[in-house]
This record gives structure tokens, sequence and C-alpha cells, in this order.
């Protein structure tokens, strides 16, 4: 899926010269995202003002991901589309950013060399000084030194939703899942300073910030090398203290370092909200020793045991791979059965297929036929779907508390927001409808992955809510 981040805040004026408009086509996950978000905030505090057509553009930045498939050649025929335009107007400025250009950086100044600029994911912080460096240069400039510490400012969210932000806490990863690129593209597990990215809620909470979502690769074991016991409970608790945030959570987690300090600290935080996205991957031991995934399923399940003490009704989702090298029906079996028990609320199925440069592409045959890993998929999706569908007729009859955020897509004549575990909750649209806002819902009607209901009184804030469990 092709996105084109939408974080233009204001009509650009005429006089903005094109060396100073950008436009940037973001692809791949969340951590992309934020990182494009955080480029762009530097490039504003430099004069430049996104544009979302080309050919309005000065400056043309492409932020790559590894995760895609056939990354490289798409970067490349996304950038041989611009040679035309470079040659006759040597001014422009072309780059690649993210995983892509860090990990195939020498392929792609070779393949794309009439490109300005590649800048791999730990000097970002650095583009717009890359840009006017590059003005001056004849060749590919390269910026994509791993151990450079990264350093980024954030004054203000300029993400889609004024009301929510992504903080990012941690880069990279000390993991070797041998189906993942990621410790490649984005190097060694870095912590930021706990201070830095408290301070940096604040910031966010006085610009009309309720809702954070914390940002890792593996987000739980933030703090390694930080020392004196510092950890996500630490932003956790130092979340409770940020007037204006009523909402926090984290992605995404690793079952190794759920920790007990960790549960604790999401159980008696009262805005830490009621859901854990878990990636589990597969409920068979052999296939997850194959994915050197560092756990086997007894452990994925004492886990959950120990969460579900503290948290008793936390909505649990999960990511799961089928058709992973070597998988039999009887791994595979394994992990259906993983997902009743469990009760997952929600997963996410990927179809395995390898990436180049990692450990399963290098040493192991794909050796699993589309059509099975599809109806593997399938078959998965449908298990977690019932399961889903069952545990959500819990909640009729339950009033819930939902940040409102906006027009349903499907039915303009309802609005649709998120409960506190994450849900998304539909209900008929009033007249005082207001994104960013707090309601009250009672809830008639669910689906497997929806909740329906009416309001059911006016606009309410969170502390003044009764909310019936
Ligand atoms: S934990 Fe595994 S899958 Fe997740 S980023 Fe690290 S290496 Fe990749």
């Amino acid at each position: 899926m092709k996105l084109t981040y939408p974080m233009q805040t204001a009509p650009i004026a005429a006089d903005v010269p094109r060396s100073h408009r950008v436009y940037f086509e973001v692809f791949g996950c969340q951590m992309n995202k934020l990182d494009a978000e955080l480029m762009l905030e530097g490039l504003k505090r430099k004069g430049y003002f996104l544009v979302h057509d080309p050919d309005d553009a000065g400056v043309i930045l492409y932020n790559t991901c590894s995760v895609r498939e056939h990354a490289e050649e798409r970067a490349v025929m996304r950038m041989t589309s611009f040679k035309k335009r470079k040659q006759q107007e040597p001014e422009l400025i072309i780059g690649l950013t993210g995983c892509v250009a860090q990990h195939k950086q020498e392929q792609l100044s070779q393949r794309v060399p009439w490109i300005d600029l590649i800048v791999g994911t730990r000097e970002f912080d650095r583009l717009p000084e890359l840009i006017e460096e590059a003005r001056g240069e004849s060749s590919t400039l390269l910026a994509t030194d791993m151990d450079s510490p990264l350093e980024f400012v954030r004054q203000r969210n300029l993400g889609p939703n004024r009301w929510h932000a992504f903080v990012s806490v941690m880069r990279g990863c000390d993991m070797v899942c041998t189906y993942c690129i990621v410790p490649t593209t984005r190097g060694k597990e870095v912590s930021r300073p706990p201070d830095e990215i408290l301070d940096e809620v604040r910031r966010l909470a006085d610009t009309g910030v309720k809702e954070i979502t914390f940002l890792g690769q593996t987000v739980n074991s933030y703090g390694k090398r930080l020392g004196q016991g510092v950890g996500l409970d630490t932003l956790l608790r130092g979340v409770e203290e940020i007037d204006g945030i009523e909402r926090c959570h984290f992605i995404t987690s690793h079952p190794r370092f759920l920790r007990p300090k960790l549960i604790q600290a999401m159980a008696e935080c009262t805005k830490v909200m009621d859901y854990l996205h878990l990636p589990v991957q597969s409920g068979s031991d052999s296939m997850l020793a194959r994915m050197k995934r560092t756990y086997d399923r007894s452990f994925y399940l004492h886990v959950i045991d120990r969460l579900r003490e503290k948290i008793p009704d936390i909505t649990l989702a999960t990511d799961f791979i089928v058709g992973f090298p070597g998988e039999t029906q009887e791994e595979f079996d394994r992990s259906l059965s993983l997902v009743s028990e469990v009760g997952f609320d929600h997963s996410y199925v990927f179809q395995y297929s390898p990436r180049p440069g990692t450990v399963s592409d290098a040493r192991m045959s794909d050796d699993i036929p589309l059509d099975v890993k599809k109806q593997r998929n399938h078959q998965l999706l449908a298990a977690v779907s019932a399961e889903a569908e069952s545990r959500n007729q819990r909640f009729i009859g339950r009033r819930v508390e939902v940040l409102a955020e906006g027009p349903s897509r499907l039915d303009e004549s309802r609005w649709a927001g998120r409960a506190g575990d994450h849900r998304i909750v539909i209900w008929p649209v009033q007249d005082d409808e207001e994104a960013g806002s707090f309601v009250v819902i009672e809830v008639d009607r669910t689906s497997s992955a929806t909740l329906y209901g009416q309001r059911v009184t006016g606009p309410t804030q969170r502390p003044t809510l009764q909310i019936s469990k």
C-alpha cells in the first residue's frame, strides 16, 4: 500500500521557493511513518513545506521499507521515474531514506546514480543539512552510519489525528529472529533517556494530544543499558503524572520481556489501556526454534497467565506467520489450537515470503506451496475471528468509554472511535460529535472486530465517568 503521509498543516504561500517544497512518499510500518513525521518536522523548522504533487516539489523523498516484497526493485523503479526530470532540472533533489536505503545503499548508488541522497535509519535527524550539502554535490551523498547518535527534539504532533501521537522510545533490536531484516537495517537496540521521552510527551500534551503510543521494535525491553532499574514501567508511571494525557499503550512487545514489574505497572497505571499486542508467530515449539524466537509455547502461555492474573479482562492481539520454511501440518495445527487456548481478541496473519538479507532466506528453502500458505492463512484468520466474536459477546450491555475519531468509513450516519482496550466502537451520529472527545457508549451488538451501541450521556470527560465492568 502506498501512503503519502497526511501532514500538511496550512496552505502554502505562493512565494515559497520550489527548492523548499517537499514531496514525501512513506512506506512501511508505524516506525517508518513516525521517522517520516520526525524528518518532516525537522524540515519544517528549516522553512520547508510539504506538497502533495511531485511536479510541484523541488525536493522529492521516498522513505523505504525492507519488509515489503521486492523493496529494492520498487525503490529503483520509483527513482527511475524521476530520471528524465532530474536531467532537465539538475537543481531538483531526489533522496531515498529508511530501511532499504540503509540496507541496500551500495546497490542503490550504483543502480540509480542520478539520485542525490541516500539517508539511513540512524542519520535522518540531519536531513535538512544533508539536503543543503547535496545541492553542491555531483555524486550521490551517502549518510548511512549505523553508529551515529540519532538526536531529535520533537515539538509537536504532525500525525493525522491531533489527539493521538506515536512516541519512539528506542531504536533497533538485539534479537535474531531468522525471518527478520530489522536488526540489519536498524542496528542494535538503543533506548532514549526517560527524561527526554517524558519531556516530549509533556510537550505533546500541551498541544492537545490525549493518547500516546510508545513505539519500539521490542518496546518492552526498553531501558536495556540505561541502568538504575529503568524500564518501560518507568515510562508508564511517568505518563500517569502528565496532565492532559488520558491514555497510553505501547507496540510492539516481545514475550521474552513481559516481566512482572511491567505487568504490575500496566495493572496499576490508570492511563495504560487494557490492551496488549504480543506477537507469538507460531504455536509450535519446533517452529519457534527455527524462527529463533527464544521462547516456547509453554513460556508464552505462562506469560499470558501472569498477565491475566493482574488484568483479567485485557484485550490480547497477536501475530502469526504461516508457511514458514518446513512448516508441517502438525506444526500448523499447534498454531490453530493456540488460538482457543489463549483466547485472542485479534490477530494479524502473515504468509511467509523470504526477505533478502535474512537468515531464513539464506539458509532455508521456501518450500511451502502458495496455495497451502493461503489456505492456512484463511483457516487461522477464521479461527481467530470465531474466537473474537464469542469473546466480544461479554461487552453486550456494558458501557465503554470511547475516544471519538470521526465518521465511520463505511457509513457516514455513524461515528467511530476506540474503546479503552483499543476496540473499534460504532454508534449513530449525534449533532454534538467532536473528534478527539470522550463519549460513553452502551454496547448492544458486537461482531468479531467491532462493538456497536448508543451514546448514553452527553459529552463527558473520563474522571466523571462511571464505567460498569
Ligand atoms: S524481535 Fe525479531 S521480529 Fe521483532 S524486530 Fe527484532 S528480530 Fe525482528
